[in-house]
């Protein structure tokens, strides 16, 4: 049994990983992020993630989402291009023919057994950094898929529920954690276990989150979050970095937004128009 090592992550820690935008810069150097995910009433989901993606200072965003999302996506958010999957409703084939630098994936995805095998195909394959949440995780408890197959670093973002059907049922807090480790180890992963305190877990080692609030229990904000880990991936940090900075910006960015909307009224919406606010308290 190794020390396990914790580490609170606050402005201090993540100051110098900070990369600024330079000035001889232009949207290649912030990389291409790719999201896939949505099925039909889900799409909000897709548009919430990818305007993350965005603010977090993506160079350039896609989302591959099934053809009822098309109008929305292109009518809501015109920054962000869009490929569709040839089903109206859900993803049944994930093809792309781009290069994308970061993908995410699960978001508004949907359980649906011609998505699990287009998922499990694409699993196989890919070979860029990727985040995995929400019914991206649940696809994969569900049908035991061997975790094997990812490419180490992959991210999974999982809120209590899909951590239980990623890990099993724990005793307590501790046991969560240890089962937590060994999952990590295991397959060479980053746990972002989500919560009040989130808690990201790689290896030995736990990084616990000081930001946030509970105006984040609601709607949208794990799909937000997303899009900043996988926007940041894109960019170039690495994918641990990547996942420990957006944590803390998009709790930093709650607690500004807060002020000025209250715990309540507080929306994922809130979450990505604040997040600049979070970057510049930085300085
Ligand atoms: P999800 O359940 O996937 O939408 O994710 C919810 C997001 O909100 C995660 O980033 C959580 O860490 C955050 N969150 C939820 N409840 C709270 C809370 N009570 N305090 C702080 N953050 C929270
Ligand atoms: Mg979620």
């Amino acid at each position: 049994q190794t020390e396990t090592e914790v580490e609170l992550i606050g402005k201090n820690e993540m100051l110098p990983i900070y990369k600024p935008r330079e000035k001889f810069s232009h949207k290649g150097t912030y990389g291409h992020g790719l999201l896939i995910g949505g099925s039909h009433g889900k799409i909000g989901a897709m548009i919430l993630s990818g305007r993350g993606a965005l603010a977090s200072g993506a160079g350039l965003i896609t989302t591959f989402i099934p053809k009822c999302g098309y109008i929305p996506m292109q009518s809501v958010v015109p920054e962000i291009m869009v490929i569709t999957d040839v089903d109206e409703e859900k993803l049944t084939a994930i093809k792309f023919d781009i290069e994308p630098t970061a993908i995410g994936i699960g978001m508004g995805l949907g359980l649906d057994d011609k998505t699990h095998m287009a998922f499990q195909k694409f699993l196989k394959s890919n070979s860029v950094p990727l985040v995995i949440d929400a019914d991206g995780i649940n696809l994969l408890s569900k049908h035991k898929v061997d975790l094997k197959l990812l490419k180490p670093q992959t991210v999974f973002t999982p809120h209590p529920k899909e951590l239980e059907r990623l890990l099993g049922k724990w005793k307590n807090d501790f046991d969560k954690l240890k089962k937590a480790k060994t999952f990590s180890k295991k397959y060479k992963c980053i746990l972002v276990i989500k919560g009040a305190h989130t808690i990201t877990v790689f290896e030995d080692k736990l990084y616990v989150n000081s930001t946030g609030n509970p105006g984040l229990a609601t709607g949208g904000t794990g799909d937000v979050l997303t899009g900043i880990i996988t926007g940041l991936i894109g960019q170039g940090y690495e994918s641990l970095t990547a996942s420990l900075f957006a944590v803390y910006l998009h709790g930093k960015s709650a607690d500004i937004a807060v002020e000025d909307y209250g715990y309540q009224s507080l929306t994922a919406s809130h979450i990505i128009d604040y997040l600049g606010q979070a970057y510049l308290d930085l300085f």
